[in-house]
């Protein structure tokens, strides 16, 4: 199989070593199979991106001695796709307005005291799912401003559970759970999408037959492939990686700035020396 695979960080941050794992071994992997690799913008939240990210992650990558193709798909260019998919979600009444803040969220789970929490944080109690059309209304007339949620247990009946299922390489066949994660947020308040709707959508439009990333990001697949069905669109192979730790073996974060490989680069660390840190030869 000839691999299209991505690499797709949010410019929110600079590059650490853990994501110089991730897209390297993505690389080689598309390399060797003589397929392709992509790099993606993820930057759907203009409170959080910065071009200066952006810039390094171009700069970092390169000093890697990465390629990839042009142009870079920045998801903040495609808004207008995004808003396609939700209309088609939208027309089989699977998505409902969200007027909650997340103060009200909170207050709610605390006085459920019952709502599952996971470790993505607590599942929403689905307060808006079953609001009045004439609360509904009165919360739009008001401008309140509201996302849009997925109604998981209607999305679950449209699609047979035997179906959502993913190749893990090397594990073999996933069956997913989705419903665990309730009525996840599919449009932002602020943002006309979300990371797992863009996601899903940019997998399918760019061809990619495998999806190279953090074991951090397994349990998201079971949402992304529940999208995959109900959007028609094809469910690509996975590689969930283990993540990579710093010295005293704590998982790295972005807010670990020592670890970046911008201040690693300054430090007069060379490619070579990231290479055997994260046990590429
Ligand atoms: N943009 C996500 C991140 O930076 C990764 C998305 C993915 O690989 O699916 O964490």
């Amino acid at each position: 199989m000839n691999i299209v695979t991505r690499f797709a960080p949010s410019p929110t941050g600079y590059l650490h070593i853990g994501h110089a794992y991730s897209a390297s071994l993505a690389w080689k992997m598309a390399r060797e199979s003589d397929g392709h690799f992509i790099l993606r913008m993820e930057n759907i939240d203009p409170t959080r991106c910065r071009p200066e990210f952006e810039a390094g992650i171009y700069e970092d990558l390169a000093w890697l001695g990465l390629n990839w193709e042009n142009p870079v798909r920045r998801q903040s260019d495609h808004m207008d796709d995004y808003a396609a998919i939700l209309e088609r979600l939208h027309s089989r009444d699977l998505l409902y307005p969200c007027f909650c803040s997340r103060a009200e969220i909170a207050a709610e789970i605390a006085r459920s005291n019952s709502a599952p929490h996971r470790p993505e944080g607590p599942v929403y109690p689905g307060t808006c799912r079953n609001v009045s059309d004439a609360e509904r209304d009165r919360n739009f007339n008001s401008g309140i401003p509201y996302a849009l949620r997925l109604n998981m247990d209607k999305a679950l009946t449209s699609v047979p559970l035997a179906r959502l299922t993913f190749k893990e390489v090397n594990k073999g066949v996933i069956q997913c759970d989705p419903a665990p994660f309730g009525d996840v947020v599919l449009a932002r308040k602020e943002i006309p999408t979300s990371y797992h709707l863009a996601v899903t959508l940019d997998d399918a439009l760019q061809g990619v037959n495998l999806v190279v990333r953090g074991q951090d990001l397994f349990t998201a697949t079971h949402v992304q492939v529940l999208l995959h069905h109900l959007l028609d669109l094809p469910t690509p192979d996975y590689l969930h990686h283990g993540l990579v730790s710093d010295m005293k073996g704590r998982r790295l974060a972005k807010r670990d700035k020592d670890a970046t490989l911008r201040s690693m680069r300054e430090k007069g660390y060379s490619v070579k020396d990231v290479h055997k840190l994260i046990g590429f030869s």
